[in-house]
């Protein structure tokens, strides 16, 4: 399938590439595009990621980037990875991301203290398997027009080979 429609850039700091690549994908040999309104979405999540590139760098005075490692998932990506049906991966609605210079628990608590202060709202913010240390990450999700956000905020972590969810900033959590 040809794909030479979609733009290069999603928002000056997002590119189309930057959220829809996955490793799964381009392994499998498989073309992860997303539908028109699976690219609004994206959008979306892609202006909440500009919110808060831009908070960081008037908070600390200094160039800060995001870094997103996954943000779309077609339905045979979302199946691969393993991920639920129900996923806001799978309509774009979610990223899974990192700050440059910050831990993945302190870029977190930052995202926290915008939604403390009434600039941001999210679905779910997951701090994912902290123990891993450069390995964890933080993944942030939407519900579409930004309504009925859940605002939950949860620790990741593998319990007896088994992923559970904690509610809240888990400290030290293994
Ligand atoms: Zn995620």
């Amino acid at each position: 399938m040809s794909n030479s429609n979609h733009p290069i850039q999603i928002t000056p700091n997002f590119s189309y590439r930057e959220m829809t690549r996955s490793e799964t994908a381009s392994r499998n040999g498989i073309k992860n595009i997303p539908n028109q309104a699976e690219l609004a979405n994206i959008k979306y999540t892609a202006n909440q990621l500009e919110k808060i590139r831009s908070y960081l760098n008037q908070k600390y005075q200094r160039p800060i980037g995001i870094i997103v490692t996954s943000c779309f998932r077609n339905e045979t990506v979302n199946r691969l990875v393993g991920g639920s049906k129900t996923s806001a991966h799978r309509y774009g609605l979610a990223a899974d991301c990192d700050a440059t210079g910050f831990t993945s628990r302190a870029f977190a608590k930052e995202i926290i203290e915008m939604r403390d202060k009434g600039l941001i709202a999210f679905d779910q913010l997951i701090l994912e398997f902290p123990s891993r240390g450069d390995g964890a990450w933080v993944h942030i999700g939407f519900k579409k027009d930004g309504r009925n956000q859940r605002n939950q905020i949860l620790t990741a972590v593998k319990r007896g080979g088994k992923t559970v969810y904690l509610q809240g900033l888990q400290a030290g959590a293994k």
